[in-house]
């Protein structure tokens, strides 16, 4: 058994705490030892209202159970204030897990303006400001980790998700970028794609298997990646059910043509079938490798 995972003097902010996921994230997080705070704005599931039961809520269940936390009712569009929070409270802030999240689906032909911009707003924009603001807090102190929450329907696509699948995708982007400048710092930058039964997803999951996909499977994970023994960054995580796994870019080796010779669609159409073979396909962990199979094609054909 690996050494207990304790959070001792650590400062955790969960955003979107106040239920579902973030809520257990918070509980297991506080049972651990950290200092949490539960950020929750309280609006319905499209993003509506506001409420600060939600998230004091919480709050009083940590507190009761002999832990520590604060509530905040910022949205995450304002999240200096959240990190402010934190920093006012217990001094320094460790570990952001960006977890706030709404709903508003339509298929992509009767999307509004509206239902596009708030999904980014809250999903993109609000995990930016939040983890902006963390940033150099982080960095001064040496020591930093951030979770980021994508979805398997940014990964795979979902019917009348376009607005939600961009969003979550986009944090995943964000996830591999920021875990490339913070390493030097000590700030882990990992995503999850999680699958729990929430006001999110009922209704949309038969009963019995919501009643199964607790949203307290997916915390361990969440706790795990950031905590000090964790050294994985850049990573996308499917988690749910008890069940996690690693997900990865796969890339065939394609097709190459002579680039002073010139091709056209119709050659490229001959070599369909080899440029989607994904026998002994790649893995590029990077750029640099997601680019040798194209620099060895022009060095092919060089000369
Ligand atoms: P949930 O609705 O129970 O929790 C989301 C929480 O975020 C709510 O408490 C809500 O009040 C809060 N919130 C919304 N907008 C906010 C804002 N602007 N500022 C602060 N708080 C705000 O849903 P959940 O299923 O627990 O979702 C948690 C995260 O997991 C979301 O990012 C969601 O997109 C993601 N997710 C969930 C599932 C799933 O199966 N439940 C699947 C994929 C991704």
């Amino acid at each position: 058994m690996s050494d207990a995972i304790r959070f001792e003097d650590k400062v955790v902010i969960v955003t979107g705490a106040g239920g579902g996921l973030g809520r257990a994230h918070a509980l297991l997080f506080a049972r651990h030892g950290a200092k949490v705070v539960v950020n929750d704005l309280g609006g319905s599931a499209q993003g509506e209202g506001a409420n600060a039961s939600a998230a004091d809520r919480v709050v009083e269940e940590i507190r009761q159970a002999g832990g520590t936390a604060v509530a905040n009712h910022d949205s995450v569009t304002e999240g200096d204030k959240i990190v402010q929070h934190a920093l006012d409270s217990f001094g320094r802030i460790d570990v952001v897990v960006n977890n706030a999240g709404i709903l508003r689906d339509k298929t992509f032909h009767k999307m509004e303006d509206a239902d596009w911009d708030l999904v980014y707003r809250v999903h993109v924009e609000g995990a930016y400001k939040v983890t902006r603001a963390a940033w150099p807090h982080m960095r001064e102190q040496g020591y930093g980790r951030v979770i980021f929450t994508a979805s398997t329907s940014g990964i795979y696509g979902n019917f009348g998700q376009s607005n939600y699948g961009m969003a979550k995708l986009g944090l995943y982007g964000l996830t591999r970028t920021l875990a490339l400048e913070g390493r030097k710092n000590n700030i882990l930058v990992n995503a999850i794609a999680p699958t729990g039964g929430t006001r999110m997803t009922e209704g949309l999951i038969p009963p019995q298997v919501f009643e199964q996909l607790k949203p307290e499977l997916v915390s361990p994970l969440v706790v795990f990646l950031a905590s000090e023994q964790c050294q994985e960054t850049s990573g996308l995580f499917e988690v749910g059910g008890g069940w996690m796994g690693k997900v990865r870019w796969e890339r065939s080796l394609g097709a190459g043509f002579d680039p002073k010779a010139g091709f056209d669609a119709e050659d490229v159409a001959d070599h369909w079938q080899q440029i989607c073979n994904f026998d002994n396909a790649a893995h590029p962990a990077d750029n640099m490798e997601a680019l040798k199979e194209m620099m060895a094609n022009l060095q092919k054909y060089a000369g």
